[in-house]
């Protein structure tokens, strides 16, 4: 199974899964990107899976879905292209083969969902939208911190070597705030290191892991004393723990 993200817009990826003969994508933003690669790969579209309604992940969903007659599935909550299969906490989408079980993870958008996939290629796999990305998270449009806190404790509990599909190419910002938030965090100069090297050539930093981002992504890392030590020097009013991730986010909305 091959995983290719295909650059759309400024810094969106279009996540593509094929075997060869058919194939998946996520949060097509746009078809054209779409339709270029499935004529590369000489591949069918089978499915796609959307993760929320903003539009760089749902405008070219009615383009590909006429060009192809692929399944559409998104979440349960929120303004879609119909048609489409909705899905709920717990309930799969199936395509190649594969099973995504659909992960609620409310916080950026009100509905927005994840989808995980328990082996692609003998690991496991997660497309989180704008929910996770690496190093950082989605801002809080329609969600509350402690949505945001509990969603991203859900996807933090998913296995080490779990495969994360973030919708975004936000890394290198994203680590320059998290340096500043743990600046002895050896791990995070290390991992700041590589990716420079790999955006000096215009690779993409993603997909993350799990284990990565346990070590080095500020908002899975808000209960750490360093984290907690740092966000009270932005604000000292922060406290309990959805008190402090509130001050974090905020500390990143304002950061430059
Ligand atoms: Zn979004
Ligand atoms: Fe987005």
């Amino acid at each position: 199974m091959k995983l290719i993200p295909l650059p759309a817009f400024t810094d969106n990826y279009i996540w593509m899964l094929h075997d060869g003969h058919h194939a998946l994508v996520v949060d097509p933003g746009d078809a054209q990107p779409v339709l270029e690669a499935l004529a590369r790969f000489g591949v069918q579209l089978q499915a796609i899976l959307v993760t929320h309604h903003h539009p760089d992940h749902t405008a070219g969903v009615a383009a590909l879905r006429q060009a192809t007659g692929a399944a559409v599935y998104g979440p349960q909550r929120e303004a879609m292209p119909e048609p489409l299969t909705r899905l709920a906490q717990g309930q799969q989408a199936s395509s190649l083969g594969l099973h995504f079980q659909v992960i609620e993870v409310p916080g950026h958008t009100a509905g927005h969902i994840a989808y995980y996939c328990a082996a692609v290629n003998g690991a496991p796999l997660l497309f989180c939208g704008d929910t996770l990305f690496s190093a950082g998270c989605g801002r809080l449009f329609e969600g509350t911190p402690a949505q945001m806190l509990a969603s991203l404790d859900a996807l933090a509990a998913l296995p080490d070597e779990t495969q994360i599909c973030c919708a975004h190419e936000y890394t290198l910002s994203n680590l320059r705030f998290a340096r500043a938030v743990e600046p002895a965090n050896a791990a995070l100069a290390d991992y700041a290191a590589a990716a420079e090297r790999l955006r000096a050539t215009q690779q993409p930093t993603l997909p993350s892991s799990m284990l990565l981002e346990r070590r080095i992504n500020p908002f899975l890392r808000s209960r750490e004393p360093d984290v907690i030590r740092s966000v009270q020097g932005f604000d000292a009013s922060a406290h309990d723990e959805v008190g402090i991730f509130a001050a974090l986010r905020e500390w990143k909305n304002q950061f430059r």
